[in-house]
Formats: C-alpha cells, sequence, structure tokens
C-alpha cells in the first residue's frame, strides 16, 4: 500500500471527468486500498480517485469514528435522492475551508464494490453527503462551486500563494 499525493485546488487536473471502470483486477484493487491508506492518514472521511490524478470512477468513504466502516464505491450511481441538509463541509484538494453546503439527507445509490459485486445501497445523513460530495470529484467538481464567486476567488487566491510558498520553500532546501 501507498500514501498518494492528493491534488489542492485549483489544480486544473481536479476539473478532469472520470471515466467508467471496466473491470475490478487487480491494479484497481490495489487503487482502492491505497485511497483508503491516503485517506485515513490525511486524515479525511471520503476520498475520490480524481484527487490522487486517477480519472477513474472510484471512491472511498468512512464516515465512523474509528475506520470500522469502509465503502468503496465503483461506477456510483444515484438512484433516488430525498430530503435537504446542510453541512459544513471541507475537502482534502482545499485544506483549511470549511463552507456550508445543501445535498440530499438521503440517498439510494447501486455501484460495484471491490469485489466486483453489484451492489444497492441506503445512506443518509453524513454518509450520504459523503457520497456525493466525493460523486462530484469524479465530474470535476468541488464544494466551493457550490459557493458564491467571490467566495470562491478568495479560496483560489489565498491557496495558489500558499503553494507557492511552499514550492518556494521546497527549492530552497
Ligand atoms: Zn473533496
Amino acid at each position: 500500500m501507498a500514501k498518494l499525493t492528493i491534488l489542492e485546488f485549483p489544480d486544473p487536473r481536479l476539473r478532469t471527468r472520470a471515466s467508467p471502470v471496466e473491470t475490478v483486477d487487480d491494479g484497481l484493487k490495489s487503487l482502492i486500498d491505497d485511497l483508503f491508506e491516503t485517506m485515513y492518514e490525511a486524515p479525511g472521511i471520503g476520498l475520490a480517485a480524481t484527487q490522487v490524478n486517477v480519472h477513474k470512477r472510484v471512491l472511498v468513504a468512512d464516515v465512523s469514528a474509528d475506520k470500522s466502516e469502509p465503502y468503496a464505491l465503483i461506477n456510483p450511481v444515484i438512484l433516488e435522492k430525498d430530503g435537504v441538509t446542510t453541512t459544513e463541509e471541507g475537502c482534502l484538494s482545499v485544506p483549511g475551508y470549511y463552507e456550508e453546503v445543501e445535498r440530499a439527507e438521503h440517498i439510494r445509490v447501486k455501484f460495484i464494490d471491490r469485489l466486483g459485486d453489484d451492489v444497492e445501497m441506503e445512506a443518509e445523513g453524513l454518509l450520504a453527503v459523503c457520497i456525493q460530495h466525493e460523486m462530484d470529484h469524479l465530474e470535476g467538481k468541488l464544494f466551493v462551486d457550490y459557493l458564491s464567486e467571490a467566495k470562491r476567488s478568495r479560496i483560489r487566491k489565498k491557496l495558489a500563494k500558499e503553494q507557492r510558498y511552499r514550492s518556494a520553500d521546497a527549492v530552497a532546501l
């Protein structure tokens, strides 16, 4: 297993639309293992392959406090949504920023699991929010897209500046 590098907004690669997975082979299983390791170490409760610059429709999530409810969703599709919930969301690709986003409170989602089996599942609350957030990543969409242009541009400028400082430090070493 390996910890992968997470792309950060405004990296344009985060805007890539991911392609469907054709076969669940060993390479895909090891990608899933790496996504879990990277997410747990960050730490985060969800991670989409897009965020580590792999443009396949794969995401992982675990909203439990003790890493006991890992979900890997391959080619996820939302079949039904209902209700509205507002959550203060953050994102490993937008470090340090948290903003309220409205999403469906309850979803029914179908996907292929790590074993290659078709699964249909109901999710609500934080897990439902997390799956919707990660599925947005697969479309090249970020939670900051739900904010006003002014707010998004402020975040973009601050993060771009921090990233410049960080790379300047790297050269200085
Ligand atoms: Zn995210």
